[in-house]
């Protein structure tokens, strides 16, 4: 057994968004909480980095809708605890065909959940929107809580106010074997530790870290590309000007999304909620071979309905989504070993509920009462999930 000053309450592993919330709610609960990261912190490796996600009430599911309430105070409370802005209300456009059916839920669900909302007829989007441009009969159905969040501003700023609660940070530490237990065991490339309880949010690594666990989850990972595009007027398509986030929910299999330009300069940025998939090691490595035609999908897209935008990208960066069959997230703790609690599978969609996902997987690291029904992200859900794999 380990002397009381070497027991940590909670080890959480990976200082992406989801750990360094999970962190946060733990260190604010005054417990002893070390986070430790592989990669020398800020990083661009993971799923975090990059200086803007989308933020948004506009759900098809009503739990997302209600996590949302609470996730707009915790992120207007990290504000304040860091002095900085963190987030910038934009509204968000989501953009489809009258009769298209996830649309109509998310329509169904707003109204359900009193958040406010507008619907848009073809004209009035062009009326409104006259840098969109849509023939089809598309409509508009604008999520007024939409939003911008600052990424990499947030990550930054959640570790700043961690360890000014006394929670430990340490980067450069890769984790490399855990021993279950009580305590468990946490060994790293320089050191080990031991804790009470573990939590995993090791993003596109977790499958890594689990299987000595002796439990695989039926993940994917998948490379996504981001590509940012000069407006032809500097301005037309800014933060300043108003323009909204959008969500396209058109012909293709997947969401085309675009936030306002902000970050850089003159350029917005546009992306498709898809990619190939990737040994996460393997992020980096020229491809000869892609399954997904993103580009050719982004630049049709910019060339038809964005008239104000150059047709070919400027920049593309890279990034990691970490998808569920159901694309719904992973809480819960580890089958055969109830001291370690995952959190995975966030599929593209994580950033703006971490402060949620954070607080649900503090409760389950303590074995308190969850806030949140916690059935929608149960392990248990995948029946498909052989024993094998258990
Ligand atoms: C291009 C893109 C756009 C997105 N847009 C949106 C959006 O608009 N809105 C939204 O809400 N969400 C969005 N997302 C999704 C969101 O960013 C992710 O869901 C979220 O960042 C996942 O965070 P994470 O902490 O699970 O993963 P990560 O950020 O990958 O963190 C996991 C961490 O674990 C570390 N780690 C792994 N193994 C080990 C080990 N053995 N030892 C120590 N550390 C380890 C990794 O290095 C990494 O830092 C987007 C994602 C991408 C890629």
């Amino acid at each position: 057994m380990a002397a009381q000053k070497d027991l940590w309450d909670a080890i959480v592993i990976g200082a992406g968004i989801q750990g360094s919330f999970t962190a946060y709610h733990l260190a604010k609960h005054s417990k002893r909480v070390l986070l430790l990261e592989q990669f020398f912190l800020p990083h661009s490796r993971g799923s975090s980095h990059g200086q803007s996600r989308i933020i948004r009430k506009a759900y098809q599911e009503d739990f997302y809708v209600r996590m949302m309430d609470e996730c707009y105070q915790t992120w207007a409370q990290l504000e304040r605890e860091a002095g900085t802005q963190l987030h910038r209300q934009t509204e968000l456009l989501l953009l489809g065909m009258k009769e298209n059916p996830e649309l109509k839920t998310i329509q169904a669900t707003l109204s359900r959940q009193r958040i406010e909302h507008e619907c848009l007829s073809p004209a009035d989007l062009k009326q409104r929107f006259p840098n969109i441009r849509f023939t089809g009969g598309e409509v508009g159905l604008l999520d007024k809580t939409g939003g911008v969040l600052y990424a990499d501003k947030a990550l930054r700023a959640l570790q700043h106010v961690i360890r000014q609660l006394g929670g430990t940070v340490c980067d450069g530490e890769k984790v490399v074997e855990i021993t279950p237990g009580l305590p468990v065991t946490v060994k790293t490339a320089l050191r080990s530790y031991q804790a009470n309880t573990l939590v995993i949010t090791a993003g596109p690594w977790t499958n890594r870290v689990l299987r000595p666990l002796g439990i695989e989850l039926p993940l994917q990972t998948l490379r996504i590309n981001v590509y940012y595009w000069r407006e032809k007027v500097p301005g037309s398509y800014s933060v300043s000007q108003a323009f909204p986030c959008i969500l396209s929910l058109g012909q293709d299999p997947h969401y085309i999304y675009g936030l306002p330009a902000s970050e850089y300069p003159g350029l917005m940025k546009i992306g498709y909620h898809h990619g190939d998939s990737v040994d996460p090691e393997e992020r980096d490595c020229p491809t000869t071979f892609s399954d997904i035609q993103d580009v050719q999908i982004l630049c049709h897209f910019v060339r038809e309905h964005m008239p104000g935008l150059q047709p070919e990208p400027d920049i593309m960066e890279r990034c990691m989504y970490t998808n569920t069959p159901d694309k719904h997230f992973i809480l819960d703790c580890h089958p055969k070993y109830g001291n370690i609690v995952i959190g995975a599978g966030f599929s593209g969609h994580g950033f703006k509920l971490a402060p949620v996902v954070g607080k649900i997987l503090y409760e389950l690291s303590m074995k308190l009462p969850p806030s949140y029904d916690l059935a929608p992200f149960r392990i248990s859900r995948f029946s498909t999930l052989s024993k094998a794999h258990l």
